[in-house]
C-alpha cells in the first residue's frame, strides 16, 4: 500500500524543480558602501548566488517543463542581507539594500 493520495500517474510527472535548470555558484562581489550610523564609506565583501541558466533543458522534463526552461533566465540573488560596519570604533551591523535579485 502506498500512503499517498491520488497516486494516478507515473512518478515522474513530478513537478521539475527550477534549479535544473541552472548551474549555481557562489559569487562574492566588493561593494561600497556607508555605514548609517558613522557615515563611513568602506568596501564590502557581498556573497551572491548566480544562477547561470544551462545550455540544454534538463532530460526528462514534459512540455511545460521545457516553456519555463525556454523564458527562463539567468540571474543572481544576493545571499548576505547585512554586512559589519569596518570603522573599529562603530562595528554596527546594518542592512543591505537595494535590488537583492538581478537578471543577468
Ligand atoms: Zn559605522
Amino acid at each position: 500500500m502506498h500512503g499517498l493520495a491520488g497516486g494516478s500517474g507515473p512518478c515522474e510527472n513530478a513537478i521539475m524543480d527550477e534549479r535544473q535548470f541552472y548551474d549555481e555558484k557562489e559569487e562574492t562581489k566588493q561593494i561600497p558602501l556607508t555605514c548609517p550610523h558613522c557615515r563611513q564609506e568602506s568596501t564590502f565583501p557581498v556573497r551572491w548566488m548566480v544562477r547561470t541558466k544551462k545550455a540544454q533543458p534538463p532530460r526528462g522534463g514534459n512540455e511545460e517543463d521545457r516553456a519555463k526552461f525556454a523564458k527562463a533566465r539567468s540571474y543572481m540573488v544576493r545571499i548576505d542581507n547585512m554586512v559589519a560596519c569596518r570603522n573599529i570604533k562603530c562595528r554596527k551591523r546594518f542592512d543591505l539594500t537595494g535590488q537583492t535579485v538581478f537578471l543577468i
